[in-house]
């Protein structure tokens, strides 16, 4: 292959970064703020980086309106990290931890919660392997559970919640690493947001943390510090030396959310870029999505080709990648195709790819 261009990403994470990101970025690489040496070698206590890390966590709070109650925080590790961190604070002993199973990365989840807990499966869709939501209603939920876990987008299996079902009392916990900052969502109604970054937010290896203030505090006390959210909140950030790169990045990404317009503009846009994909898809018997019609991501489009024919999807990978269309491969669990169309993926994009499956199904239907 060898392009000369910057082609169509439709990979899961790492994902598309805004072209001009990338651009800023690389105006800004050898001295930044006229430093005279890039953000990546400057002390992550000098007052440029105190810039960089406040102007990021005031954007966040201005694009997500949480306010004081919560802290916010890029930390390292990515989304998995968080997998163990959250049960390693708030799993209690002799009470139950309510999961809503959805598929892959609440497994993993679940697996690290019961090292140290008892996990209650509180509803599943395993049963037609996690192509559905499964209902939740507030009677299937413990009283006195240590938390509630959810995924509110299945990046693997193309499904994404739009409501949160949760039991009064119980501190609500959810992994947003697919769909954070895609929609407009009351971030406040949560006590522990999470997500890793490499999927709408920036580069990978950071997880953006949204958390109740009061709920870090909550958390166990008799484990290393490092893990202790609460520790986190007091260094800023900076408990460690963190990724400083990773992190201006991520500030990078957010200003160019706000001047897009914020979350309203970015999920009125993104329901128009996964309509056009799932319009073609039902448009005709040579598509298919396995994804119950109401319970569909905007984020992570998973569909097949006659059912499933998969000679006929492998050709349909190498031909779009070759056309500058990268990255449609299904996961290794689902089989099949996926388009990923985070917020920085063009709505450009995902119209070639509309016009490229149009042109497949007249050459191979
Ligand atoms: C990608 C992803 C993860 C894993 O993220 P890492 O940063 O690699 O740990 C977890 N949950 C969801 C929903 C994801 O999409």
């Amino acid at each position: 292959m060898g392009f000369d261009r910057r082609i169509f990403n439709f990979s899961a994470g790492p994902a598309t970064i805004p072209t001009e990101v990338l651009e800023k970025a690389q105006s800004e690489l050898l001295n930044f703020q006229s430093a005279g040496m890039s953000v990546m070698e400057m002390s992550h206590r000098s007052k440029e980086f105190d810039g960089v890390l406040e102007k990021a966590e005031s954007t966040l709070r201005e694009l997500t309106g949480v306010g004081d109650e919560h802290a916010v925080l890029f930390l390292q590790g990515g989304a998995q990290h968080q997998f163990a961190m959250a049960p390693l604070n708030f799993v209690e002993k002799g009470r139950p931890t309510d999961l809503v199973q959805t598929g892959y990365w609440t497994q993993k989840a679940a697996k690290e919660i019961e090292l140290l807990g008892e996990l209650k499966v509180v509803a599943s869709s395993e049963d037609k392997n996690f192509s559905y939501l499964p209902p939740i209603t507030p009677d299937r939920l413990s009283e006195n559970a240590s938390y509630l876990h959810y995924c509110s987008n299945n990046t693997i299996f193309g499904t994404q919640y739009r409501e949160f079902v949760r039991q009064a009392g119980v501190p609500l916990v959810c992994d947003m690493s697919s769909d954070f900052l895609s929609r407009q969502l009351n971030f406040s109604d949560f006590d522990l947001i999470f997500a890793g970054a490499q999927k709408n937010v920036g580069p990978s290896g950071i997880a953006v943390v949204i958390i109740r203030k009061e709920f870090a505090e909550r958390g166990r006390k008799d484990i290393p510090s490092f893990f202790q959210y609460r520790e986190h909140i007091k260094g800023g950030s900076r408990l460690n030396t963190p990724n400083t790169w990773g992190i201006y990045l991520c500030g990078l990404v957010l200003d160019w959310l706000k001047a897009q317009g914020g979350l309203a503009k970015m999920e009125s846009l993104n329901q128009e870029k996964a309509g056009w994909l799932y319009d073609k898809i039902d448009s005709s018997d040579f598509w298919s999505c396995p994804v119950r019609k109401e319970d569909r991501s905007l984020m992570n489009v998973v569909y097949r080709i006659k059912d499933g024919d998969e000679a006929l999807e492998k050709k349909f990978i190498a031909e779009a990648s070759a056309a500058g269309l990268s990255g449609l491969k299904g996961h290794r669990h689902v089989g099949g195709l996926r388009a990923s169309i985070y917020n920085a993926h063009p709505a450009e994009g995902v119209k070639a790819l509309v016009q490229f499956m149009d042109a497949f199904e007249k050459a191979n239907g």
